[in-house]
């Protein structure tokens, strides 16, 4: 109830601002902060008020960026985001304003492999795998009472360590959950609490339903239902970046974008602040949204501002995803999406996916790091002719590029986690309400404004429609706060 009236606080402003003049700051050109930019043009914030946005890098758009294997676009890959879920309301809602076309992509009838000791498993095994993990998480899920543990003297909740919690577990059936949490959180199961196990069981819920169904359709859904709860979800046509040009082409003549402007500290002065850029050049600004990741704000020197303990808590321990991407070009003569879903390599912990002409590899935890610094050409053309075996008309690939998302520095990570590391209790449900003041409370001045995926206590966090979301909770509450 809360959550809802705070967006929609945001969604129906629309206010006149004739007799303010104030200097509105956003750090940080992702999805969050374009979609704050958007937000405060749509309501003509920018005609009595001026508005600046920051960015690290030569380019909008942060996580969301599609590289473009040839001039006529018609192979690409995503490096980021890539999926908007069927109920990221949002994000379609977003991409409708702005004439963007998105694809729907269907899980029935395409092939989902299970690759195990390099043989591909027969439809029925991997069903059998995750129908005994469905039993092992249900009879988890009934131990969950002594899972998390709130500690009188440090005020903070304690969490068992999911890890502990797999002994008994079929090996295969363990690599399989191993391979579905690298690939989704992008952190090893002993980074996490058990209390996230609830979250699979979420998904594995949608499997129980599929495995009601006729066995036909089954065999073509099962594995994509674990891969996503919903029977279907969109992606843009012709690449996430169309979605991110047409933000900055909706507001460039309104607000002031500077690029390659790297932030490194915020300071309050007086009822004012300073934003200090690595060339050590500052602005001064009335309000501030800061859409910054944690894992790259932590490095911003945020002391002289009035954050909560709990919010400098969270802004220096909540962990990010240890994904890279690896996309490689295939000469297909169709649309591979069209017939193949999801590759699951067991021996190398990943999933793959088809794409237009395209194939990704989705790497997570520290396994992706061994690849990102070893050979990948070497495992890509190990992995290619399996495929091709089951693909006749894959006849040959391109050389890979390889997105590490950990080493780079504007984000430092993929997207948002929650781990026993950041002791923020999300994976508590009567938590929720909690989390969400601590990442997303305005300061007490209501002129310092935090965005982004990371802030999103509704499930939503991790993903495109969070930084969407929160871009809109963030310029709603500040719209009100210019009218006090
Ligand atoms: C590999 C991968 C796969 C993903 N898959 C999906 C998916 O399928 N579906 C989905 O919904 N979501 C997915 N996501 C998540 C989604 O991309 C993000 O949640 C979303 O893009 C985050 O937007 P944001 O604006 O909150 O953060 P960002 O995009 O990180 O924006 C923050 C901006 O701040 C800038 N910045 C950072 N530090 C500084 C600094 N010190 N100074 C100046 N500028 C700075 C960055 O360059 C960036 O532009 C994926 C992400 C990755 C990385």
């Amino acid at each position: 109830m809360f959550k809802k009236s705070i967006l929609l606080l945001a969604l129906s402003f629309s206010i006149n601002t004739s007799l303010i003049a104030e200097k509105i700051a956003i750090l940080g050109g992702g999805l969050s902060g374009l979609t704050t930019a958007y937000e405060l043009v749509k309501n003509n914030i920018h005609e009595n008020n001026e508005i600046v946005l920051f960015e690290g890098r030569d380019r909008l758009g942060g996580r969301v960026h599609t590289h473009y294997f040839d001039e006529d676009q018609k192979s690409f890959y995503e490096e980021g985001g890539t999926f908007i879920d069927s109920d990221h309301n949002q994000m379609i809602t977003l991409a409708k304003e702005l004439k963007i076309k998105l694809k729907k992509t269907s899980f029935v009838d395409k092939d989902v492999f299970v690759v195990n000791e390099e043989k591909f498993l027969k439809t029925k095994d991997a069903y059998y795998i995750v129908d005994m993990l469905v039993d092992f998480l249900n009879a988890f899920k009934d131990r969950n009472i002594n899972l998390v543990h709130y500690n009188d003297q440090t005020k903070q909740l304690e969490y068992v360590k999911a890890e502990d919690y797999f002994n008994g577990l079929d090996e295969v059936a363990k690599k399989f959950l191993e391979t579905y949490y690298f690939d989704e959180v992008g952190l090893d199961l002993n980074n996490m609490p058990a209390v996230a196990l609830f979250w699979i069981n979420e998904d594995l819920k949608e499997i129980k339903q599929l495995l009601k169904l006729k066995k036909s359709t089954i065999k073509r859904t099962f594995l994509s239902g674990l891969a996503n709860k919903f029977a279907y979800r969109y992606s843009v046509k012709g690449g996430m970046s169309q979605l991110i040009d047409a933000l900055e082409n909706t507001v460039k003549d309104k607000v002031t974008i500077n690029l390659n402007s790297k932030i490194v500290s915020i300071k309050k002065e007086d009822t004012l602040y300073r934003v200090g850029f690595e060339n050590g050049e500052d602005f001064i600004a009335d309000r501030i949204i800061v859409t910054l990741p944690f894992s790259t704000l932590r490095h911003v020197d945020v002391t002289d501002t009035p954050l909560t303990d709990l919010q400098r808590l969270s802004i220096q321990t909540l962990p990010y995803g240890q994904h890279i991407k690896i996309g490689i070009p295939l000469e297909a003569e169709k649309d591979v999406a069209k017939d193949l879903l999801y590759y699951v390599n067991l021996d190398h912990r990943f999933i793959g996916w088809a794409g237009k002409n395209a194939m990704t590899f989705f790497l997570g935890s520290s396994k992706s790091q061994e690849y990102g610094q070893g050979d990948v050409n070497n495992l890509v053309h190990d992995l290619m002719p399996g495929l091709q075996s089951k693909y006749k008309y894959v006849k040959d690939f391109g050389a890979p590029i390889i997105k590490n998302w950990v080493t780079d520095q504007f984000a430092l990570g993929t997207y948002s986690g929650r781990s026993a590391e950041c002791n923020i209790g999300i994976f508590n449900p009567s938590d929720t309400i909690r989390d969400i003041y601590v990442f997303a409370e305005p300061t007490i001045d209501n002129r310092f404004f935090l965005a982004g995926e990371h802030i999103m206590a509704d499930g939503s966090a991790g993903h495109m429609e969070g930084a969407v979301r929160s871009g809109k909770i963030a310029s709603g509450l500040l719209m009100g706060n210019l009218l006090k």
